[in-house]
């Protein structure tokens, strides 16, 4: 069964007293402007039909969901032993802006949702494309049919003025040979996709190829069947960071967060969705977000394992 737009409302009236229990991210000032009462869910199924309920249509800032798209555009660029030689595929069970393994581990970071991880596939990127850029922002336009997004340049520059702890890790990865363009340029590059701006449905849209084998809403393969289960299989593992096996256990879909307040997720085969409520928890996941997905998906009956 898909759910219908009384569903989806039914589940953002259940989960709304949820708010006011997180906390809205503010280590990026810009994004602490963001009115913490915000909530919505899209869902778009595998016949590609999309509804949605609450700010479903608002865009926010998409922050760590870039990661999923940019390791999709990683794939496209290199060869599978070549990606998997600058990055690994386990879950970290540390904070997404983490240092401690990184040290022990050579500066091959755990997988590519952690920023460790995300700032070496910019960097991959940053190598081969000549406006990285530019070139995600068009993957996300044509993943979700919107010409009209954008970067916030405001947010860009609010994480480019607080950027220590990224820096400091790319800068680690680089003593240990596996970061090779200018670090600054490579962080600017990460922080204008994290800056993307969308909305529940476009996020919807965008993730759609990941519940169809591939296939982008508009009809076009850009990685193979395989490389897509791939992608699935580290959202389970790694996409919600040290939050990962709770999300697992509580939702039981492949999923990816961004401190922006957004959550993508996908049931293979039958629908992709995307919350938003911008007060986190403690591992920096949408607290009331992530409540809608486990309650949408215990009324659904919906679980991958
Ligand atoms: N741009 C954010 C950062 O680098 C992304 C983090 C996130 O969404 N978890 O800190």
């Amino acid at each position: 069964m898909l759910p219908d737009k009384a569903l989806l409302e039914s589940v953002l009236d259940e989960v709304r007293p949820l708010l006011g229990e997180g906390k809205v991210a503010d280590y990026i000032p810009a994004l602490a402007e963001v009115p913490s009462d915000k909530l919505g869910i899209a869902v778009c199924s595998a016949e590609g039909g999309v509804i949605g309920a609450g700010d479903w249509h608002e865009p926010f800032s998409i922050q760590s969901i870039s990661k999923v798209f940019a390791l999709m555009q990683a794939m496209m660029l290199y060869s599978e032993e070549e990606l998997w030689q600058r990055v690994g595929k386990e879950p970290s069970g540390n904070p997404f802006n983490s240092l401690v393994q990184l040290e022990f581990e050579k500066g091959v970071p755990r997988n590519p949702f952690i920023n460790a991880g995300a700032l070496v596939i910019s960097d991959m990127l940053e190598s081969r494309l000549s406006a990285p850029r530019q070139r995600l922002l068009e993957l996300m336009r044509d993943l979700s049919g919107n010409a009209h997004l954008i970067s916030d340049k405001v947010v860009a520059a609010s994480e480019y003025q607080h950027s220590a702890r990224n820096a400091a890790i790319a800068y680690l990865m680089k003593s240990f040979g596996n970061f090779h363009n200018d670090v600054d340029q490579v962080l600017q590059t990460y922080f204008s996709h994290c800056a993307i701006r969308m909305s529940c449905a476009d996020l919807a849209k965008a993730a759609y190829f990941l519940c169809n084998q591939g296939v982008t809403l508009g009809g076009r393969r850009l990685v193979s069947e395989r490389q897509t289960r791939q992608i699935n299989a580290l959202l389970a593992t790694s996409g919600l960071y040290d939050g990962a096996g709770e999300f697992a256990y509580r939702v039981g879909m492949p999923g990816k967060s961004g401190v922006g307040g957004g959550i993508i997720a996908v049931v293979p085969g039958e629908m992709s969705l995307c919350v938003w409520s911008p007060e986190l928890d403690d591992s920096g996941n949408s607290h009331a977000g992530t409540a809608a997905l486990e309650l949408l998906a215990k009324r659904l009956g919906r679980s991958i394992f």
